[in-house]
């Protein structure tokens, strides 16, 4: 086979043949013909000629860059000895192909090159050689054993028959669990494919016709069907690891069937609802769930079993095993409902203010509420027995006000983390004789935040020798100003004790009210929401239910959050009972499926079957988890979003370990807005991080920024369940830095402080070597050695630096992990304290990326 004839040759190196004869002739070659062969040394001596004629112009170097292609193409026959009277031909072809690309700058590399092609060809032609005898003597041997296979199934026949039988009658129970397993599985399963002699997997009529080419790009195997559960560079090895597990479970039958015929996939319609954990997905596609997880990562997400994964998320996982997702949709539920078009339509009526009360501690806002329940809500019919329901609602000779009766900025913030906008107007506590405190300014900014008007009442001014003008002077500070000096504040001056006042500010609150212009619907379907829920030992699930368009009625259905039902009674905040209730009025309602969450929407709808399944359609236990995981998205986007140029307004909450802190971050990053983008500091203020500055973070979108501070247990626990990250800073400059950077969309790589352990000082010792030493307990991940530290006390930083000593009773130690005392003594510090706490950090590079 190594003879080439010099036409061959000639198209092999891709020189024409007439100038390779002259090149040969010129070589000394007695080679004239183009059918005549070539040999190697022939061949090799051309060669040498061309390199020593190098220089001159000779074709096959001088050539601007050039591709040579060599194929090779080698026919031979196998004749197979087999049984008497099966002997066959079979056609090996053996062909291989390289491209080479030759410069003529390089010509003498080029020269090596061809020599290398020479060799390569003749190297090749040997290999071929090899090769056809390799397959030739391996045919031998598998026609031998292929003969050897046919006595013994020739034997074995009988025996099969009967495994045939009882194959086919545990395919079909196999089928029938594996749909009752899905659930969703529609068309029987064709049982004829369980004739088959090895058990192979039921092919569905569906099935058959999507095998053409349905499928993801198009990863046929030989058999042309395309693999099921199998990502695409994992073909081979799954379809042995099926093989195995079929053959496996067909219950004696001998490997080599299972290859006789190919299995056939089953194509599910997988249904997926918004949310559903990795084991119910691999459960509907009847796998396991450890080849979903493997999946995930592959698609570079790691998931564990109970993991909740996100519709979109589930539907490329389906799709990519093979089957068809199906998603579930709740809106299709929820858009049907909106359709009852609530606001729209009806004559708009102005309605009653809805007024939450905020403020310090202890300055009177409990008193100020129980006050105007009791001289304003008509209690005295019903016995004077006014029960805390969670808002009431007063009429004055000016009209009505609706309270909520929770104070305080918590639950003003919470709801409206919950999306429950539901205050109209905040009235501010502040207790003349205390002034303006820290709950006070946080109430400001809340109420700033959520954009709602507020009506000061300076509380106590029954008390002797107090200022009430003084509280006006520390509210401007806050950006709170009074009408007669030119804000928009309006003040009151009341005594929750008295009552003197209180008439005044109720009349303020109404000015107030007539500036927002309220109005809303007041016939149709009712909606609006859920203020407290408890349940009754006699009464069963009670809500309280502020309306807020519309009007409720006895005997309405009510669908509220995952709760549903018939009103069955209503009560006001009297106890009386009452057929129906407008907007802006509280009620109590009797007779829901259960208690909803306070900020859950409540809303009138036509059919109680409806209303069955749209909440038992919210109830899916993982909507909660959705809601978090929405949060996550929602919070997170901020800072994306800003990287990425799309938001223009970037909202931030601070809190700092003192005042002076405080004030610089707020002046420094307001003075960041540009025209394109505004940053808005939502609240600062001193101390640790609390569920107050979470909930504002959530509601308003906001980024958290704890500067030498941290949040506290409650507010880590909310932060990490609504997913706002918590940013914490020791470096002024770093704030306006990374704030600088994000709003101008450039992305450097930052130096990130990750915390990776966090100890409690429980005692103090002296010790005359070391001096003072910390006995303390590691309460979260590992306390390092090596690592730098900070000293916390009340969640504000007090020391950074190193540490001098960890030790294990007498030993020292290099780490020592959550849930183990150690003695840590912190290198030139002696003021640690039982109580404070000493958190362990690490720096580390975090490349940032785009997207
Ligand atoms: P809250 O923490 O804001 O709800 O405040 P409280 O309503 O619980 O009141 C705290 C304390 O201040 C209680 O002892 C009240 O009696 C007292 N207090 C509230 N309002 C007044 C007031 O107008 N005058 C006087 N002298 N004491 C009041
Ligand atoms: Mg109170």
């Amino acid at each position: 086979m190594s003879q080439v004839t010099v036409e061959q040759f000639a198209n092999a190196v891709g020189v024409p043949v007439d100038r390779l004869l002259t090149q040969l002739g010129a070589a000394g070659l007695s080679v004239t013909r183009a059918d005549e062969a070539i040999s190697d040394k022939e061949k090799l001596a051309l060669l040498k000629h061309l390199r020593e004629s190098h220089g001159e112009v000779t074709p096959t170097v001088a050539l601007e860059p050039k591709k040579v292609t060599l194929k090779r193409k080698i026919v031979s026959e196998l004749k197979q000895t087999g049984a008497p009277g099966k002997a066959k031909t079979v056609n090996v072809e053996v062909r291989s192909q390289r491209t080479y690309i030759k410069r003529s700058v390089v010509a003498t590399e080029e020269m090596g090159r061809q020599e290398a092609q020479l060799a390569d060809i003749q190297e090749r032609d040997r290999q071929s050689i090899e090769a056809l005898e390799t397959l030739k003597r391996q045919k031998a041997v598998e026609e031998q054993q292929k003969q050897e296979a046919l006595d013994k199934q020739a034997q074995q026949a009988r025996l099969e028959a009967e495994q045939e039988a009882r194959l086919k009658a545990a395919q079909t129970e196999s089928i029938k669990v594996e749909q009752a397993a899905a659930g969703k599985a529609k068309a029987p399963a064709d049982t004829t494919a369980a004739k088959a002699k090895a058990p192979v997997t039921p092919e569905r009529p569906d099935a058959a016709a999507k095998k053409g080419g349905k499928h993801r790009d198009g990863k046929e195997t030989k058999y042309g069907r395309q693999e099921l559960h199998v990502a695409a560079e994992k073909l081979g090895h799954r379809k042995k690891k099926f093989t195995g597990k079929y053959s496996g479970s067909g219950g004696g039958v001998t490997a080599k069937h299972a290859f006789e015929r190919p299995t056939a996939p089953i194509v599910r319609e997988v249904a997926i609802p918004e949310t559903i954990t990795v084991a119910e997905l691999a459960q509907k596609m009847s796998i396991k769930a450890a080849e979903v997880i493997k999946l995930m990562m592959k698609m570079g997400s790691m998931a564990t079993i109970n993991q909740v994964i996100d519709q979109a998320t589930a539907a490329i996982v389906v799709e990519e095993l093979g089957h068809t997702p199906k998603l579930l949709s709740e809106s299709a539920l929820e858009e049907e409902l909106a359709q009852v078009d609530i606001t729209g339509g009806g004559e708009k009526f102005t309605r009653a203010p809805v007024v939450t009360i905020m403020g310090h501690v202890d300055h009177g806002k409990t008193s100020l509420l129980d006050y105007i329940r009791r001289a304003k809500v008509a209690a005295g019919e019903a016995g004077g027995i006014t029960q805390h329901i969670g808002a009431y609602h007063v009429q004055t000779e000016k009209g009505m006000i609706s309270f909520l009766d929770t104070p305080g900025h918590e639950a003003f913030t919470a709801m409206r983390a919950r999306g429950a906008k539901i205050t109209d107007i905040v009235v501010l506590v502040v207790a003349a004789d205390d002034g303006v405190m820290p709950q006070t300014i946080e109430a400001i900014q809340h109420a700033r935040a959520a954009g709602v008007p507020l009506v000061v009442a300076v509380n106590k001014i029954d008390k002797p020798g107090i200022d009430p003008e003084r509280v006006k002077q520390e509210l401007v500070q806050h950006g709170v100003v009074p009408e007669e000096w030119g804000g928009d504040a309006i003040f009151a001056n009341v005594s929750a004790k008295t009552g003197a006042g209180v008439d005044a500010l109720l009349d303020s609150i109404l000015v107030q009210a007539e500036v927002l212009e309220l109005t809303a619907v007041r016939d149709g379907p009712a909606s609006g929401v859920v203020i407290e829920s408890s349940l009754d030992k006699g009464r069963g699930p009670v809500a309280t239910i502020l309306v807020k368009s519309g009007t409720l009625r006895k005997g309405d259905i009510l669908l509220t959050g995952h709760e549903y039902g018939r009103v069955r009674a209503m009560l006001d905040e009297a106890g009386k009972s009452i057929d129906e209730a407008g907007p802006s009025i509280p009620v109590v309602v009797l007779g829901l499926s259960g208690t909803p969450n306070a900020g859950d929407v409540a809303i009138v709808v036509a059919e109680e079957r409806k209303a069955r399944e749209i909440a038992l359609f919210r109830q899916g236990k993982f909507r909660d988890v959705k809601l978090a995981r929405q949060q996550v998205t929602k919070i997170e986007d901020v800072f994306t979003q800003m990287e990425k140029g799309k938001a223009n307004a970037l909202n931030l909450v601070i809190k700092a370990d003192v005042q002076g802190s405080a004030e610089a971050l707020r002046d420094s990053l307001s003075r960041l807005s540009s025209d394109e983008v505004q940053v808005r500091v939502l609240g600062s203020g001193v101390g640790g991080i609390n569920e107050s500055d979470v909930n504002l973070a959530i509601a308003s979108q906001a980024v958290l920024i704890g500067f030498n501070v941290r949040a506290d247990a409650g507010a880590r626990r909310l932060a990490s369940e609504s997913g706002v990250k918590l940013h914490y800073y020791s470096i002024i400059y770093d704030v306006i830095d990374e704030i600088k950077r994000s709003i101008s969309g450039m992305l450097a790589p930052e130096i990130k402080e990750q915390i990776i352990g966090l100890a409690e000082v429980r005692d103090v010792f002296k010790s005359p070597k070391l001096g003072a030493i910390a006995g303390c307990l590691v309460v979260e991940g590992a306390v390092r050695r090596n690592n730098p530290i900070r000293v916390l006390r009340n969640n504000v930083v007090i020391f950074q630096g190193q540490l001098e000593s960890l030790r294990r009773f007498k030993d020292d130690v290099n780490e020592v992990r959550a849930g183990t005392e150690c003695g840590i003594g912190v290198k030139d510090y002696n003021d640690v304290r039982p109580g404070d706490q000493i958190e362990v950090f690490e720096r580390i590079e975090i490349a940032r990326t785009l997207s």
